[in-house]
């Protein structure tokens, strides 16, 4: 995996994110495979081997959750 470097993270989040709500960078999540509590605006972006960008848990490439496995804290 190549991590690509957005330069504006919430433009990037806003036009990419799979959901309606989309969090802000300052928002926190869990992150359903390291069980860790991540800052939003930490995602990492890394093309896969179809060259397609996906959003990153900050931990990656340690841990291969996306921001289909971040849930939200209460
Ligand atoms: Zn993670």
């Amino acid at each position: 995996m190549k991590e690509v470097i957005i330069k504006d993270k919430q433009k990037y989040l806003k036009d990419n994110y799979p959901f309606g709500n989309v969090p802000k960078l300052t928002d926190k999540k869990r992150c359903l495979h390291c069980d860790t509590i991540i800052t939003v605006g930490d995602y990492k972006v890394f093309k896969d081997e179809n060259d397609e960008e996906l959003i990153y848990c900050p931990q990656a490439p340690d841990c291969d959750g996306t921001v289909i496995d971040w849930f939200r804290v209460d």
